[in-house]
């Protein structure tokens, strides 16, 4: 039945009311003509029948109200107390990847048109020490209905509920309204609920669906009236089955249940003719496939697959997706000051930030400058250098040094320091800053060291060192520019003849930084303090973009030198949100269970790649920290081999002859077994050619 339209039956708290609208509505929905299906995933309380099997009270309420509607329950737990609690005593284990995952297989196991799924408790109800029943409920991709008693203190707790379910992206409906007592008469109590009505509608701007009086028939011992009773709450509630049912008849007859599915074909049509992805053209583009939801390590799409990610959306979700520390950094900065110009004006979270980085960075940086992306972090290390070098007097240093096989980023400036060969070059020839390139840093990573890479750099720059404002490297990884692994002392050298040579050295850690390698920052493999740092990528966890550039002080001073400003300021520089965003993430970080996750992913991608050095086809494999590369020795048909991951539940986006991945460091020990299982696979069985 994945098809049908599903409804999330949620309550503001315990006793809202939930288990009677929920079979309300399910009569409601059979008397208008459809086929309803109430689950119940998590049901606490439940007594044993007389042959010791556990019975589900509110499927005993559904049954009741509608005989005919097929009615389900997931996990079944003893104890009438949180689902979490209830479990522990059992000896289950619950957790919402396996809710979902049940109530999934129920629904589509179902031949209902409507689905009605009641919650357990209120929103945040714990499933276990870290999951709540919202996130077993939102990757179903249903609408909510919150139910709320209308009584004193009403207000609060749905107001509560609604911020929850939007923060987290939910489409709620609208409310349903009960009396599950007896009302009191008097004229306070029938202003307050009158008020409470209004108030939650207004505040909201979403319908009351519906109101359910109390309805004392329904515990009536005579099951006629009992019945009778139903027939009245199924009244109080059949707005919201006209409703569903009026948009669905204005679909054609299937669609009468897969508005989600019209919806994804329109628009994946509209961003196939209108929208442009990255690296890639405007017509005949690879399909994309649309991502409903992150969590964690996963990836849903549209038609529920659940992916486990490989790339961490280009190497920047560290902690994974959604991770509550940085959610909740998100939240309560947005709900203050989500931006304010940076110009004359300063905030709490750019400056501890800023006090963050300083401590976690190699010594001897002393400023930071907030980019928007990497690579205007790259654009702005740039500036600096030449700045600096004009400052102190040598104007005809103005050009960039760099090795072969470097990703810099695709601005202009930082376009000019990729690879001359693989990079942007060949698109812009003649409009690109002239740069110096060396050649590439052959001497690979755990390998003996091979002087030869850094004596060819060395001879480059004794002949060139006048021009040379700045060198500007990658350490240790090339990243985009081929995921090569090189010798840290081939970085301890440049350093030193930088240092000997007067110029600048700039390190691009966008993609190295944040732990990825194996150090907090790949330049720690070489000791080497950078003039200029470049950070991005990782530094929000991946919410959103932010970068830095961070120079040492006599850098900052000697651009500053006889009033010099340094030129750049972008609109949105030192994004509040971002930084907020940026310090909880530092956070994560400064707790240090990054260093045993990227340990564990190590170890995984040395056991399980690099036997694949001997398939056909492939001409290495590397592993650095968090970095699991095979090397093909032909170009990779990215389609074909991201079909066979998708198949097998797993996300990357390999490039060029590289099938890699940098998966997020909180991926669990199953999924990365998975995502080693798959890469290990098409190597062996060709699926990427
Ligand atoms: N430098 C490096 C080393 C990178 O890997 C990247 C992005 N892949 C950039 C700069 C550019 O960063 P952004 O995409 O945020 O502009």
């Amino acid at each position: 039945m994945s098809e049908c339209r599903r409804i999330c039956i949620v309550g503001t708290d315990t006793d809202a009311g939930k288990t009677v609208v929920a079979a309300a509505l399910a009569k409601a929905a059979r008397q208008a003509g459809l086929a309803p299906l109430v689950l119940k995933p998590v049901q606490t309380g439940c007594a044993p029948d007389k042959f010791g099997r556990l019975q589900a009270p509110d499927c005993a309420v559904y049954r009741e109200a509608c005989p005919e509607a097929e009615i389900a329950a997931a996990f079944l737990l003893r104890d009438a107390c949180s689902p979490h609690l209830a479990a522990q005593r059992d000896g289950v284990t619950l957790s919402a990847a396996s809710l979902s995952q049940t109530i999934g297989a129920c629904l589509s196991a179902s031949s209902a048109d409507l689905a009605f799924i009641e919650g357990a408790g209120g929103l945040l109800t714990p499933l276990n020490e870290n999951e709540s029943l919202l996130d077993a409920l939102a990757p179903l991709s249903a609408g909510f209905i919150l139910v709320a008693a209308n009584k004193l203190g009403m207000l609060n707790h749905a107001l509560l509920s609604v911020e929850l379910l939007r923060a987290r992206g939910l489409p709620l409906l609208g409310f349903i309204l009960t009396h599950p007592e007896p009302d009191a008469d008097s004229e306070l109590e029938q202003r307050i609920r009158t008020d409470n009505r209004a108030i939650l509608s207004r505040i909201t701007k979403l319908p009351v669906l519906g109101e359910m009086p109390h309805i004392p028939e329904l515990r009536h011992p005579d099951p006629c009236i009992r019945a009778h009773g139903w027939n009245e709450a199924a009244r109080t509630v059949g707005e919201v089955v006209k409703g569903v049912r009026g948009r669905e008849l204005s679909h054609s007859s299937r669609s009468v249940c897969s508005p989600s599915r019209t919806a994804s074909d329109d628009l994946l049509r509209f961003d196939r003719e209108h929208v442009w992805h990255p690296y890639a053209p405007a017509l005949g583009a690879m399909r994309a496939r649309e991502a409903v939801e992150t969590k964690g390590a996963r990836i849903v799409l549209r038609g529920g697959e659940s992916l486990v990610d490989g790339m961490a959306s280009w190497w920047c979700a560290v902690h994974g997706y959604r991770h509550p520390a940085l959610m909740r950094a998100l939240h309560r900065q947005a709900g203050r000051m989500p931006h304010v110009m940076f110009g004359g004006l300063t905030h709490e979270p750019a400056v501890e930030l800023a006090r963050k980085l300083l401590d976690m960075t190699p010594p001897g940086l002393d400023r930071v400058f907030f980019a928007d992306s990497g690579s205007v972090a790259v654009e702005v290390a740039i500036k600096m250098a030449v700045q600096y070098q004009r400052a102190m007097g040598r104007p005809e240093r103005s050009r960039l040094l760099t090795v072969r096989g470097g990703y810099h980023g695709d601005t202009f400036g930082a376009m000019s320091v990729c690879d001359p060969e693989n990079g942007m070059h060949a698109n812009f020839g003649g409009v690109l800053a002239q740069q110096l390139f060396a050649p590439r840093p052959s001497c690979r990573f755990g390998a003996e060291y091979d002087p030869a890479p850094a004596k060819a750099f060395e001879a480059l720059l004794e002949r060139r060192a006048g021009e040379v404002a700045a060198v500007i490297l990658e350490p240790v990884l090339q990243g985009a520019g081929g995921m090569w692994m090189y010798h840290p002392e081939f970085l301890r050298r440049i350093s030193e003849l930088c240092r000997a040579h007067g110029c600048l050295l700039i390190l691009d850690e966008i993609a190295t930084g944040f732990g990825r390698t194996g150090r907090l920052f790949a330049c720690e493999w070489a000791g080497v303090t950078p003039d200029i740092l470049c950070l991005g990528k990782a530094l929000t966890g991946g919410v959103m973009s932010l970068a830095a550039t961070l120079a040492t002080r006599e850098v900052a001073e000697g651009i500053s030198r006889q009033g010099g400003v340094l030129m750049h300021g972008p609109t949105f520089m030192g994004n509040s949100l971002a930084c907020a965003v940026a310090g909880a993430s530092l956070d994560i970080l400064a707790d240090g269970g990054w260093k045993s996750d990227v340990a564990r992913m190590e170890r995984a991608f040395l056991l399980g790649l690099e036997p694949c050095r001997n398939a056909p086809g492939i001409a290495d494999a590397r592993v650095l920290g968090a970095v699991g590369v095979l090397e093909t020795a032909r170009p990779v048909n990215v389609e074909k081999l991201q079909d066979y991951c998708v198949r097998r539940g797993v996300w990357l986006r390999p490039f060029g002859r590289l099938i890699y991945a940098m998966p997020p460091y909180v991926i669990s020990d199953e999924d990365l077994e998975r995502l080693v299982r798959t890469m290990r696979g098409a190597a062996e069985e060709g699926q990427w050619e």
